[in-house]
């Protein structure tokens, strides 16, 4: 395992919106598939209502956030917690690329939508590499 810290990369909520589940599968998919041993997943609600045990793994660690749109709420509630964010990452950004894709509803993706939520666990996963190298 590495001696760094592990990053925390945590979605926005995102529920009722098809760009919040692929937020939050994207984050699934980097922290238990693409690097378990780099980068860790916390609860924003937990966050933002100051759970001891959420706080206590959040605290002097790098933050990746991944927000659905442009409200920015894990961005916002994670910098509101003093949280060190080191990136803030939109799912709708990387819909910019994919015009006319269908990736699905709020609760179930399309083939398409897995794809794209494939590649932004991708980008996720790069940056908690470089974050981790930075902070070496
Ligand atoms: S960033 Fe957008 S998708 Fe995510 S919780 Fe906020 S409003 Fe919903």
């Amino acid at each position: 395992m590495s001696t760094n810290k592990k990053v925390n990369v945590i979605a926005c909520s995102g529920m009722g919106k098809v760009y919040g589940l692929m937020a939050r599968e994207a984050v699934l998919h980097t922290v238990q598939r693409l690097c378990p041993e780099q980068a860790k997943t916390l609860c924003l609600a937990y966050i933002v209502t100051g759970d001891e045990e959420a706080l206590a793994g959040f605290d002097n660690q790098p933050c990746i956030t991944v927000d659905g749109c442009p409200a920015m709420c894990s961005a916002k509630s994670v910098a509101a917690m003093g949280g060190d964010i080191k990136e803030e990452l939109k799912v709708l950004d990387v819909m910019k690329l994919h015009k006319g894709a269908k990736p699905g509803t709020a609760t179930e993706l399309t083939p398409e939508g897995w794809a794209i939520t494939e590649e932004i666990a991708a980008k996720i996963a790069e940056r908690v590499q470089e974050i981790q190298k930075e902070e070496r």
